[in-house]
């Protein structure tokens, strides 16, 4: 069972209680209970009709990964923010520096790709050159790196700012920023041993 992880929090800064409630209540539980119902269907759909055009297992295995990448990107969206937010530790702080210059610099270029993705950004500490990278999806399933742990997530889909927002992203973008929280990042750091996976 793919059970939803409550909101750590009841309010968001800027955000409106009905944005927050539709986006984590509505949308992401929604991927939670697609993602069982899809995994459900699949234990009684026939695997011998498989093929890249059109079989209903090849719909399911797409849709399988939409909605459970859907399930963990907004888990960690939602604890990427935060009305009380930590700064990155120390040994994020060292390799955010190496990596990115400065927190500033990240932040810049994290703007930037959140202006530039139609789904996503993600900061991502990437296991297989140990280094921080912001990438960009477009979709759930599209534009992600394998073999990377998301530490900070953005939501760009329009479902996320549209009710406050309208079409202003920037505004959107800029109203978060310093709700950003990084003991959720910080957290990983030490869950995964990531300093053992450093370049
Ligand atoms: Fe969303």
């Amino acid at each position: 069972m793919t059970d939803p992880k409550p909101l750590k929090y009841s309010e968001l800064p800027g955000i409106s209680e009905q944005q927050l409630k539709d986006h984590h209540d509505k949308l992401y539980v929604g991927y939670c209970q697609k993602t069982d119902a899809i995994r459900s269907k699949l234990t009684e759909t026939s695997l011998d009709d498989a093929n890249p055009t059109f079989a209903a297992f090849r719909e399911l295995k797409l849709e399988e990964g939409f909605a459970a990448n859907g399930v963990r990107l907004h888990e960690s969206y939602f604890d990427s923010l935060s009305p009380d937010p930590k700064l990155p530790n120390e040994q994020l702080t060292k390799w955010i520096d190496e990596d990115f210059g400065s927190l500033d610099n990240w932040s810049k270029e994290f703007a930037s790709v959140a202006m530039a993705a139609r789904g996503w950004a993600v900061l991502a500490f990437d296991l297989h050159d140990g280094k921080l990278h912001n990438y960009l999806a477009d979709m759930h399933n599209q534009g992600g790196v394998w073999g990377t742990i998301p530490l900070i997530v953005m939501d760009v889909y329009e479902h996320a700012y549209f009710l406050d927002f309208v079409t202003a992203r920037k505004q959107y973008l800029e109203t978060l920023h310093p709700l950003i929280d990084w003991s959720n990042a910080n957290e990983l750091v030490a869950k995964y041993s990531l300093e053992k996976h450093r370049g």
